[in-house]
Parts: C-alpha cells; structure tokens; sequence
C-alpha cells in the first residue's frame, strides 16, 4: 500500500455537490482531496438533470412539429426521430462535460482519486483504486457526498426492468414501455416517451400524479397526461415481469380490487424512488446517525454526529434532492470551514423546483394544504387556469392547459407559495424565486407592471 496522504479536507464523491465544495475549499486555500468510484459530476451529469434535459429538449421538438400544422406549415406530419444518433451525440456531450469537469480540479489544484471509499477510522479512509491497490487519506475534515441511486421494487422479473439509470443506456427508442413512480422522474421521463412517439403505460399507485405538489398542480398534469394519450393506470401496481422472448416482457399488474391483468412490452422502467448511497463508505461502523430511510443526519451546518464529518446532498437528510441544493450546501460548508465565515449554511426553505413535464411545472413554498395547516384561516388563495396564447392557432383538442396559483398569508398578504403548470414555467419561476426569497407580498407582485404578451403576465395581474 502507498504512504497514506494528509490533507485539510477529504470530499468523497465528485458529484453536483462534492466538486463544488472541493473547489470552493481549494480557492480559501485549502488542501483538498478529492475521491470518486465512476464518472466525474455524479448523477447530474452522467444520469440525471444534463441528459434528461437534453432529452427533453428533443421531446419539446417533437411537440413543436406537431403543433406546426396549426400555424401554417407543411411536411411535419410524420417527422421521423434517429435515437441512436440523439443518443450518440447526447453521450458525447457528457464526455465533453466529465473532461470539463476534471480539468477544473486540475485547475484548482485538487487532488484527484479514481477508487471507491471506505472510512477506516473517523479521519481516515481506504480508497480501492481501479487497478486493484489501496489508497489511504487522513483529513482534518472529511465531506460524505457520495449521492444516492435509483431504487426497483422487489418484485419477480425486476432484474427485466430498468431505473432512471438504464433509461440513458437505451439504445433504441421503446416501442411500447411500462413505467412506474409518480414522482418527478416518473414523470418526466414518461412525459419525453410519450412525446418522442413510445406507446407508453404509466403506473401509478394512487389517482394523481406528483403527489406531493399543490392539488391544483397534481390534477392539472394528471388529466393533461391522460389528454395527450399517456395510457395512464391509476391505482395500479406492477407485480410480475416475465420474459417472453423477442426482446418482449409480460407485465403483471394488480388494480385497486387486486384484480390482475397483463401487458407486453418491450421495456420496463421503475422510477420509484432513490436510496442513499452510503453501504460502502462503512461508516455506520463508527456510529454516524441515520434517519429510517438511511440518510445521514445533519444540522443546519451540514454537520453529522461525527466530529469533522460533514455530509451534503442527496445522502444527507435535509429533504431536497436538487443539483444546485447539493452546490450550495457545498460552497457554504467550504466558506464556513476555510473562508473565515462562521455562520454560513444553507436556509432550506423556498427552495425552487422544476418538473420538467408536458408542460412545465414549476414550485415554491408552501402548498396550499401545507399552508393552511400552518397558518389556517389567514392564508388567501389567488388561482388561475386559462389556454396561453401559444394555443391559439390549435383545435380545441389539441389545445393544453396553464394553471398557476399563488398562496399568501396574513393582513400584508405575504406570498409563502408559487406553484405554475404551464409553457415557459422552468424559465418563469427562477425570477419569482428571488422575489419570493426577498419576502415579497402579493401587492409587490401587483406593482411590477406585466409583459405582454406572455403567460407569466397573469402572476402579476391575479385578483
Ligand atoms: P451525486 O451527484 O449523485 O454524486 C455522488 C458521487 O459520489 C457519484 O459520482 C458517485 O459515484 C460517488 N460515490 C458514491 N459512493 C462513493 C464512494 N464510496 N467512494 C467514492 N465515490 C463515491 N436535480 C435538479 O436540480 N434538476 C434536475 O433537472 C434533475 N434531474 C434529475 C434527473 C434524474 C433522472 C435524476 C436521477 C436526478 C435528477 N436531479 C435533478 C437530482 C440531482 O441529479 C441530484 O440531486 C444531484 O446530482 C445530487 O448531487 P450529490 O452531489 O448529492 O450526489
Ligand atoms: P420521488 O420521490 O420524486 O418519486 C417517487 C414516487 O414513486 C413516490 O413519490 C411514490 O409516489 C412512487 N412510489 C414509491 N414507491 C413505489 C412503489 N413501490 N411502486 C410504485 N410507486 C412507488 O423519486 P424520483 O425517483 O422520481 O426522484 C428522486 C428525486 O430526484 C426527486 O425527489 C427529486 O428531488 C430529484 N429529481 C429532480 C428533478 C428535477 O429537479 N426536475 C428531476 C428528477 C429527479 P406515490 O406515493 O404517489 O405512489
């Protein structure tokens, strides 16, 4: 084994969160180490939001051919989509992006190990290089983001489906797919299925979709999906796969009544959650504190248990599994340790998030629910749903929907929750967001005087 290494902080993972800690702490002057077992920039990059947009941009495209027609064009009717080359150029674009990545830690002066990490002692870690040797580190602190993976219920035949993870492996666009998981990656990737041209059913355990938005969000997407052809299957699960030859799988699934049917595809995917990725760090061994579902226990500071061992991201327990909460967490950790800034930390509340859906959804704050529990009669709902000019030109058929409410509290009106459904709600909520995270109140909203004409205009006009 080669002479242990000595550094100021160890960060095991070089995902979303790890790389922009790692960098933040080599600026203050730190000493840093980096580890990571796969690729550089961790599931954004590799297998989450940078492929899943690229992918849903193509699927947007697909969607603008087909609404061409309502303006006036020609020759759009049957476009045809070439996936392996989509794939192909998509796959590259992640190389390009994990080459970017290792030349900014080479830039900052960050030592990098290709190995997986496990704790030897609480400063200590072994780290099993690639090429079968060892590698031990010892950090005056050490930063656990090491991220989570994709979860597949325990079912017969679920080593026939694939999770969000295989979704990018496909080389080939399914003809026919079965998807489970009424979350955001159920959602979404269904949505780009269906609008690339897959026959796909949708699985869901309950009646809505993305449960856990405002109901005006969960009803709105759900009848919108069922509208465009999604062969949606309410309170239903998956049961049984069972390969039947040709590249063809017999899905087994149980209705509310527990009555059960079948259906053959050619692709089954499970997006039912994900699980932190911690089993082989071994630090349960050394006592770090975990939540029922085996997130590593923080305070406010990203500080776990165990002195000197920090923890950001999805692995940890704050409840936000989003790239730039993990980028965030990160820096602030990195500025409080070695930037001379005692207090810094993240505030995890009005945090923004996109779905990206068939249309967009976009949320903050409060759901309405969350928010009558927590202030009771002093909330005051503002709601909207109205047809965006886009649709203009469409057959009532073809036309989709644009629902946005905002949910305020108190005498002054204070706006605790923005939740949008509609064209253009990823690029509109950002903004909100800065005026939501400075406190601003429905009056606020009011005085800025609208655009015209867009949607988000109607955010500032509500009565
Ligand atoms: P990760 O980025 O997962 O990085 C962890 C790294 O640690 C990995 O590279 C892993 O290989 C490494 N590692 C694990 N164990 C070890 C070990 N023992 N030793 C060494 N290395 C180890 N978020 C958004 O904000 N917007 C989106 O649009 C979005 N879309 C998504 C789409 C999908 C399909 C998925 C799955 C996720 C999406 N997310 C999105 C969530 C986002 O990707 C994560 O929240 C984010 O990547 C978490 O960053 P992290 O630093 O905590 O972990
Ligand atoms: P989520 O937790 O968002 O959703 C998973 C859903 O699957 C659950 O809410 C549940 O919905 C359903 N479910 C759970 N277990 C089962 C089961 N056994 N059978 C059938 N359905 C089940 O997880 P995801 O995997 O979708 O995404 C993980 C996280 O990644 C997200 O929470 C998000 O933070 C992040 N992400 C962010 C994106 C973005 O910012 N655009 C995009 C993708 C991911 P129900 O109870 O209704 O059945």
């Amino acid at each position: 084994m080669a002479p242990t290494k000595e550094c100021d902080y160890l960060v095991i993972g070089i995902g979303s969160g790890g790389i922009a800690s790692a960098r933040r702490a080599a600026k203050h002057g730190a000493k840093v180490i980096a580890v990571e077992a796969k690729r550089m920039g961790g599931t954004c990059v590799n297998v989450g939001c940078v492929p899943k947009k690229v992918t849903w941009n193509a699927a947007a495209i697909a969607e603008t051919f087909r609404d061409a027609k309502a303006y006036g064009f020609s020759g759009y009717d049957t476009p045809t989509f070439d996936w392996p080359m989509f794939k192909k150029k998509r796959d590259a674009y992640v190389k390009r992006l994990n080459g970017i990545y290792e030349n900014n830690l080479n830039r900052d002066k960050i030592e990098h190990i290709k190995g997986r990490a496990k704790f030897v002692s609480k400063n200590e870690v072994e780290v099993a290089l690639d090429d079968g040797g060892s590698q031990r580190v010892k950090a005056k602190h050490i930063l656990i983001a090491t991220g989570g993976r994709p979860m597949i219920p325990d079912i017969p035949g679920k080593e026939l489906a694939i999770d969000s993870d295989g979704f990018f492996d496909l080389e080939q666009l399914p003809k026919r797919i079965a998807t489970s998981g009424a979350g955001y990656i159920g959602v979404e990737m269904s949505g780009m299925l269906h609008s690339l041209g897959s026959d796909v059913h949708f699985f869901i355990r309950h009646n809505n979709l993305l449960r856990s938005f405002d109901p005006l969000i969960q009803d709105t997407v759900t009848k919108e999906y069922e509208r465009q052809g999604v062969n949606l299957h309410k309170s239903s699960n998956i049961t049984k796969i069972e390969d039947i030859g040709n590249g063809q799988k017999r899905v087994t699934y149980q209705d509310e009544s527990k009555r059960e049917s079948t259906l053959e595809v050619d692709t089954v995917l499970f997006a039912v959650g994900r699980v932190p990725e911690i089993e082989d760090l071994h630090i349960k061994d050394f006592g770090i504190r975990l939540n029922h579902k085996d997130h590593i226990v923080t305070d406010e500071y990203q500080n776990t248990n165990l002195e000197n061992v920090y923890a950001i991201g999805d692995v940890c327990d704050r409840g936000f599994e989003l790239t730039p909460v993990a980028i965030a967490a990160g820096r602030r950790l990195s500025d409080r340790l070695f930037g001379g800034m005692p207090d810094s930390h993240l505030e995890y509340s009005n945090i923004p998030s996109v779905v990206f859906s068939h249309p967009e959804i976009g949320s903050i704050g409060l759901t309405e629910p969350e928010a009558r529990e927590k202030y009771g009669d002093k909330v005051k709902v503002y709601q909207t749903s109205f047809t965006a000019m886009y649709y203009a030109m469409m057959e009532p058929n073809d036309k989709g929907p644009t629902a946005y409410k905002i949910i305020c509290v108190g005498k002054e009106e204070k706006v605790v929750g923005l939740h949008i459904l509609g064209v253009g709600s990823s690029e509109i909520l950002q903004g909100f967001g800065v005026a939501i995270k400075m406190g601003a109140t429905k009056k606020d909203f009011d005085n800025c005087v609208a655009i015209h004409p867009v949607s988000a205009e109607e955010l500032v006009t509500m009565t």
